[in-house]
Formats: C-alpha cells, sequence, structure tokens
C-alpha cells in the first residue's frame, strides 16, 4: 500500500476575536510576536501580547501566572525574553490556550502540502499539522481531492474513505495528526 503525508502549511496567524472595550464591540486582535515577562517575588507571569486592530489596545494573553521560574526549562525562559519566533507561533496558533483566555479563534489561511492521491489505488494518507487544529477532516479531504459533499458522502458510504482509528469523519476536527485509508483495494481478478 502506498504511503502519503499532507502537511497543513499555515499562511496566515489564527484570527483572534475578542471584545474591545475601547472599540465598543468585537474586533480582531492581532498577535504582536512579543511575550511579556514580569517577575514579582519569586514568581513570574508571562503573557503573549495582542494588538485591537482597529485601535491598538493592547490585550496580555495569558501563558502562565505566577509560575516559578525553577519549574520552566531554562531554553525556554530564554526563548520568552528574547520573543523566539518559533515559541511565539505554538502560542499564537494554539486554540486552546486563547479559549482558555476568554477569545474566540477564527480559521487561519491554509494550504495542504502533499503528494496527489490515485483514488483507483489504496493509499494510508497520514494528514499532519504542526498546531492544533480546528479544521475539519472531511474539508481537508474534499479540498484536496476535488470532491463535491456528495461524492465525499458517497466514498464514505462505500468505505473508500476511512479512518483508522474509526473516528467519524464528517464531524472530526484534524488536531495533530489523523490517519486515513483512501481508495480501493485493487481487485486480482473478477468473479
Ligand atoms: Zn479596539
Amino acid at each position: 500500500m502506498q504511503k502519503i503525508i499532507w502537511e497543513v502549511e499555515y499562511i496566515s496567524q489564527l484570527p483572534v476575536i475578542r471584545y474591545c472595550k475601547k472599540c465598543g464591540k468585537k474586533t480582531e486582535y492581532v498577535c504582536s510576536g512579543l511575550f511579556r515577562v514580569n517577575a514579582q517575588h519569586k514568581y513570574l507571569d508571562i503573557w503573549l501580547i495582542y494588538k485591537c486592530s482597529k485601535c491598538d489596545t493592547t490585550w496580555n494573553s495569558t501563558i502562565y501566572s505566577r509560575i516559578n521560574p525553577k519549574n520552566l526549562n531554562p531554553e525556554i525562559l530564554e526563548q520568552f525574553h528574547t520573543n523566539d519566533e518559533n515559541l511565539v507561533k505554538q502560542y499564537a496558533m494554539n486554540v486552546e490556550l486563547l479559549h482558555r483566555n476568554g477569545a474566540e479563534a477564527g480559521i487561519p489561511k491554509y494550504k495542504i502540502v502533499g503528494q496527489e492521491i490515485n483514488i483507483n489505488d489504496l493509499t494510508q494518507l497520514r494528514i499532519v499539522s504542526k498546531y492544533p487544529s480546528q479544521l475539519k477532516v472531511s474539508i481537508l479531504l474534499r479540498e484536496k481531492l476535488g470532491l463535491s459533499r456528495k461524492a465525499f458522502d458517497e466514498m464514505l458510504d462505500f468505505g473508500a474513505i476511512k479512518s483508522i482509528s474509526g473516528v467519524d469523519l464528517k464531524k472530526s476536527k484534524l488536531n495533530y495528526e489523523i490517519v486515513l485509508e483512501v481508495g480501493k483495494e485493487k481487485q486480482t481478478s473478477s468473479n
């Protein structure tokens, strides 16, 4: 069986929506790419800073609250101090963190990178994302395979697309990864 990996690559930030007091309505907040680390006695508070796209009001998204720096890997702590780009991305793409901090997250712009699939062969397909993704697996599959909803549903019904772990492909979200079988097994002979 042929094995193919598709990776979801993000080409925009995660859109962050929250109520801006100054604007008096919900607006989009843009990640500044900067952390703020504040020492209080023996403890640290660490935030990722956002700005309202309309009025520049800042909002601090809490990452750690009163954490003992001894509990943090020194390398990571250094990355917070130097606003390491990859660390910023990890937090800026983290939907759960945003929800915990009372913000809503939209869907970032993305593209699906990977080899085309021939649905006349059986392929093991692994779809992966560097960040926990809220994208629906059905949408990713339909987009990349060029399937209408009807054609996709038919393939599901016939078992020509199935998830290895048996999750409901009409509903499930990608998160970090999913493994599927796509296509039909070759018929060796007929009758
Ligand atoms: Zn505002």
